[in-house]
């Protein structure tokens, strides 16, 4: 077999040496009608296709390199934490704050800390139109959230 294949890449390379003088003539041909008429240039296929490919490569260059400055790299990752709404049950007290815990921080009641007892309970709203949006501590009734307020429903028990 690597006779078989010598002796055609042997034939081949005999033909490109045949084609080569032909071929240098052709293009001598082509440089000197050039410059006889310099707008030949543009008018050879090869030359025009090779000057289109360049300004598309630059203007995809542009294209890639102005979205990394308006996008950059580096993503924040996944926050891990949330607020949670807290209100104090105790009575007297009602005080209302933030705690930020993991997503699935369900440790409740946690302490206050304006009155220091263990009486902190997630708070969510009420959107009623008597409560207007306030934080209230959700009670469970049949299976739901119920605003102790105006009894307005807020949410599904799990
Ligand atoms: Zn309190
Ligand atoms: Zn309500």
């Amino acid at each position: 077999m690597p006779v078989e294949k010598d002796s055609k890449i042997a034939k081949w390379i005999a033909a490109i040496r045949e084609g080569l003088p032909a071929l240098r003539a052709h293009f001598d041909e082509w440089k000197d009608a050039v410059r006889e008429e310099p707008t030949l240039i543009w008018a050879t296929p090869a030359i025009r296709y090779t000057a289109y490919g360049l300004v598309g490569l630059i203007v995809v260059g542009v294209l890639v390199w102005s979205a990394g400055l308006f996008h950059p790299a580096e993503v924040a990752p996944p926050a891990e934490t949330a607020n949670f709404h807290v209100l104090c049950t105790a009575p007297g007290c009602a005080h209302h704050f933030v705690i930020n815990r993991e997503f699935d921080f369900d440790d409740f009641p946690v302490i206050c800390p304006q009155c220091e007892q263990k009486t902190g309970q997630r708070a969510v709203r009420c959107l009623s139109k008597t409560c207007n949006g306030c934080w209230v501590v959700p009670t469970k009734r049949d299976h739901q959230y119920r605003c102790p307020f105006c009894g307005g429903y807020l949410g599904k028990v799990d």
